[in-house]
């Protein structure tokens, strides 16, 4: 998960200031060490590092910290505030054109996650209200790319436009946006070529297709995981073309987070999202206060929140709410819910974003482990449709029947049917307002 080890150390370097209420300069000097050797750790570029802690120094030693009672909370305010204005400060949201089609080129290395992330982001614009975005399969010098794109196209239901390889990037870039006036697509994204390293001749071709197309974004994609290298890659790109924005990609397994914190004070170009994982939906956009937050271990309420809104159905809700009134709640409805739980992300990434949940010891590691929701699943579909919707008919003997059916144990199948009755039984109570059991859980 990204920043992992800069999130413990800055936090554990902060907490040991607030120990004995006021500081000294002394202390002050060891955690700006220690804050120090966490960026260098997290492979933050040591020019940007060197900067960052004299900011933050200056301030600490400017403000009332040492005289305070809570230098800690001083001394988090003021690195909070320096890491959001260290990824941009404000969020820089895509420039959609008043004129549509908005047109959006999207750059970047082979393998960076450059056609994932067309695919991405044609979902995010469909999603924020632009209509039918086009998808362009423009890097005609990599076979496969044309094919994924158009699965990509395929899965998400979007147009994919392409001439095959044998047409020139710079005309199918110059087609597909004239088909997209004729048609009405609002946004046109389009997928260029990459390389395995930066090359004038791919930077040449990218700058025609940027002449020819004038587009309102040209979006590059960089791999985390690359650390320092994606710092470099951004900032050859941007020397080349003038990027418009940068999107981080494979940032959920990047541990140290280096290229996120180093890139907008290199290349002064904003983050604009953030690539989470390899399913379409796992796009984040970037909002450098909140990422902040969750460095230091403060939360990301707003995210988690938009994320349920994202995935939250009203009419569906209605209707649950209704069955579990009634209660007709069914084994359908549970898995429903499950799925939809599993969709916000992992149980670790949520927790992440709770403040002050992710401190507490031991439920970092939890977590919902895939096969069990495989193991849910296969144990509801080897029920009757009847005893699907009918969860008190299941007696003894059906369950083992349903165990064999599905090849688990007895055991599992008590288990799960355990599981349902306790969630009917807390949706029940929160829907009929006893919910003092869950505030107390919530506030511990
Ligand atoms: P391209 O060569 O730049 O077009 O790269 P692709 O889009 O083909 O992606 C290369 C690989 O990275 C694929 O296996 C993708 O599934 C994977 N990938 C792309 N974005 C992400 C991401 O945000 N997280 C993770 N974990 N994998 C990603």
């Amino acid at each position: 998960m990204a920043f992992e080890g800069l999130s413990e150390r800055l936090q554990s370097a902060i907490s040991q200031v607030g120990k004995g209420g006021r500081i000294t300069e002394a202390d002050l000097k060891q955690m700006m060490r220690e804050i120090r050797l966490a960026l260098l750790e997290a492979d933050v570029n040591f020019k940007v590092v060197k900067t960052f802690v004299k900011r933050v120094n200056d301030r600490a030693l400017g403000s009332d910290v040492l005289e305070s009672l809570s230098p800690a909370q001083q001394v988090v305010k003021i690195v909070d505030e320096e890491l959001t204005a260290l990824m941009g400060g404000e969020h820089v949201p895509l420039n959609y054109s008043k004129q549509p089609p908005t047109i959006i080129m999207m750059v970047g290395l082979q393998g960076a996650g450059k056609t994932t992330t067309v695919g991405k982001l044609a979902n995010y614009v469909s999603n924020d209200g632009h209509k039918k975005p086009l998808l362009v399969a423009a890097d005609v010098y990599r076979p496969a790319a044309i094919d994924q794109l158009q699965t990509i196209g395929q899965q998400l239901d979007f147009e994919v436009f392409q001439l095959g390889t044998q047409a020139n990037p710079v005309d199918i870039a110059k087609q597909a946006v004239e088909q997209a006036r004729r048609n009405g697509n609002e946004v046109v994204i389009i997928d260029t070529a990459g390389r395995l390293h930066v090359n004038e001749e791919l930077m040449e071709e990218l700058r025609q297709i940027k002449q020819a197309v004038q587009p309102h974004e040209i979006l590059l994609t960089v791999d985390a995981m690359t650390g320092q290298d994606a710092v470099n890659v951004a900032q050859a790109f941007n020397d080349s073309l003038d990027i418009t924005g940068v999107v981080i990609t494979k940032l959920d397994g990047d541990t140290r987070g280096g290229a996120a914190l180093s890139i907008r004070s290199i290349t002064d170009k904003p983050i604009k999202f953030t690539g989470q994982g390899e399913k379409l939906d796992d796009l984040d956009v970037f909002y450098p206060d909140r990422m902040s937050s969750r460095i230091l271990g403060m939360g990301d309420m707003m995210t988690l929140i938009e994320k349920a809104q994202r995935d939250f159905d009203e009419t569906r809700a209605a209707e649950l709410s209704d069955k579990i009134k009634d209660a007709s709640f069914d084994f359908n409805d549970f898995v429903e819910q499950l799925d939809s739980v599993n969709k916000m992300g992992s149980i670790k990434d949520i927790i992440k974003m709770i403040p002050g949940l992710s401190n507490i010891p031991g439920l970092n590691e939890a977590d919902i482990d895939e096969k069990d929701m495989v193991r849910v699943k296969a144990i509801v579909q080897s029920m009757t449709p009847h005893e699907r919707e009918n969860p008190d008919i299941i007696s003894q003997s059906r369950r083992r029947r349903i165990a064999a059916g599905c090849g688990q144990t007895l055991a599992d199948v008590n288990r799960m049917i355990k599981q349902f009755n306790q969630t009917r039984e807390l949706m029940s109570q929160m829907s009929n307002g006893k919910s003092k059991g869950m505030r107390k859980m919530m506030n511990q």
